[in-house]
């Protein structure tokens, strides 16, 4: 029996705005290279740290743009990361109201900050329906840890995890017994349950 529901964010649940990042950092003047590279930097931090830790974030992106950044920088960020552009949320809405009425738990795993995150949900009108937000800056995905938190008191089989990554939304949970699944619009040839409608996981219930 399912009793805890793990979504994923980022091009799960809302589309974020990553790919206009690049008017927010040549504001503030940012060097081409971490214009032209903020993908990778940011992967490359993800890859090498088991979570995002504030000022050695700050240090690591103040070394690659050449300038020096405060808090004050992330604050911007995250709220630019808030300014999404209008999106159609009502298929995430059903069946967030479907597992609410089946007393599920439901809870989000992203790499992002937490605060940035939790700010998105509630800009799209999703907030309301989550017990927790579980972000990079707790754990990243796909160490082991993040899922160990994201699956609270419940045991992994227990849980079902929704992302459009097949890696870390996936695959990785997979390997804990967790119940994962590709949200995705292309015909991916896996073997691994996929949807390519949110409100498909109804039949797990
Ligand atoms: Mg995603």
């Amino acid at each position: 029996m399912i009793k805890r529901v793990i979504f994923d964010i980022d091009y799960t649940l809302l589309k974020p705005n990553y790919d206009e990042e690049h008017t927010f950092f040549s504001k503030i003047n940012m060097n081409d290279y971490f214009l032209n590279h903020i993908g990778e930097v940011l992967d490359y931090y993800e890859k090498t740290h088991i979570h995002y830790e504030v000022n050695d974030f700050l240090k690591y992106l103040s070394h690659y743009s050449k300038t020096s950044l405060d808090e004050e920088f992330l604050k911007c960020w995250f709220q630019f990361n808030t300014e999404l552009k209008e999106q159609d949320v009502s298929e995430a809405v059903e069946i967030l109201e479907y597992l609410r009425q089946q007393k599920v738990e439901i809870v989000a795993l992203s790499n992002w900050f937490t605060t940035a995150q939790r700010k998105k949900l509630e800009k799209v009108g999703l907030i309301q329906y989550f017990d927790e937000v579980y972000g990079g800056d707790i754990y990243l995905k796909p160490y082991i840890e993040s899922y160990l938190t994201a699956i609270g008191y419940c045991a992994p089989n227990e849980c079902l995890m929704i992302g459009d990554n097949l890696q870390v939304d996936v695959i990785a949970p997979s390997n804990l017994g967790i119940h994962g699944i590709h949200y995705t619009q292309s015909e991916s040839n896996h073997e691994y349950p996929k949807i390519k409608k949110l409100t498909e996981i109804k039949k797990y219930f």
